[in-house]
């Protein structure tokens, strides 16, 4: 197929209705606008994280819908302070998510301990334990602050297919 062989007016509808691009780059498109994100709510972020998802700021609208089982997500938004105890567990549930998988780390605590940064029962960071594709400031950050995190994490998912580069994200 030549473009230069068509009339401009064809030309214009070609260049307005076709585009190209490789399969991975259609992935990359697909998989950031249908993300299943397995909800880890461990404390008070877990409540905006769960207002994100009601009807006032409708994360249903960026194709994202939470799921209950790891099998069946592919992001992990950990939400809260997770404890020295509670990490083997969240270890596990990332190890039973399928590939690709993505993490979003949701509030200060998730991000480096938060308030309980000197207590001994608390992991200063879930980077300690699972890779961390994004991370949320706040105490707690609200539910708009979530939904600018998860759409920089298909900005994320959508580089990636299409250079094929990683984007590391500190
Ligand atoms: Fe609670 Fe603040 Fe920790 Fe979020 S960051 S879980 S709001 S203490």
């Amino acid at each position: 197929f030549d473009l230069a062989n068509v009339s401009p007016e064809d030309r214009k509808e070609v260049e307005r209705n076709v585009f190209f691009g490789t399969v991975d780059q259609l992935k990359g498109w697909a998989r950031s606008n249908s993300l299943w994100p397995l909800t880890f709510g461990l404390a008070c972020c877990a409540i905006e994280m769960m207002a994100a998802g009601g009807a006032h700021y409708d994360l249903d609208r960026f194709g994202v819908m939470f799921r209950t089982s790891p099998r069946q997500a592919d992001v992990m938004i950990v939400s809260g302070t997770v404890t020295k105890k509670m990490g083997p567990l969240l270890k596990r549930l990332y190890d039973q998510m399928p590939e690709p998988k993505w993490v979003i780390a949701m509030g200060s605590c998730a991000t480096a301990g938060g308030p309980y940064v000197k207590s001994y029962s608390v992991i200063k960071g879930v980077d300690q334990i699972v890779p961390v594709d994004v991370y949320i400031p706040g105490c707690p950050p609200n539910p708009a602050a979530l939904i600018y995190g998860i759409n920089k994490l298909q900005e994320k998912i959508r580089y990636e297919a299409k250079t094929g580069k990683q984007v590391i994200s500190r």
